[in-house]
């Protein structure tokens, strides 16, 4: 059991491996999308929230719970979450009304 082939086929193989690792390496690492925070824009009556933190927010063109508004407004206040979807907190906020408010986010199912 003196083979030296074995050596030489191991030393082929880190070669292919080294190769491998030879991808274009230009583009920077991707950001973690796993960790952010996504949430749900919650519409009622009168104001939307919040779905992470609970808070007044904006409805129309924000990505993201920024800004607290409302009868207090404190901009910059909010949780940072991305909205991702939108439901309706209130009976008399239908899908169609949603889907008129954000056409952009999916409606989450009850
Ligand atoms: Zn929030």
């Amino acid at each position: 059991m003196s083979e030296s082939h074995s050596s030489n086929t191991f030393i082929e193989l880190v070669k292919q491996l080294a190769h491998l690792d030879q991808s274009p390496d230009t583009t920077p690492a991707p950001t973690p999308v796993a960790s952010e925070l996504t949430t749900t824009l919650l519409v009622g009556d009168f104001e939307s929230r919040c779905g992470n933190c609970d808070k007044p927010t904006l409805v129309h063109e924000v990505d993201r719970h920024t800004d607290v508004s409302g009868w207090e407004e404190e901009p910059g206040a909010g949780c940072g979450a991305r909205f991702t979807t939108i439901a309706s907190a209130s009976r008399n906020v239908t899908a169609a009304d949603l889907r008129q408010l954000r056409p952009d986010l999916p409606i989450r199912d009850h």
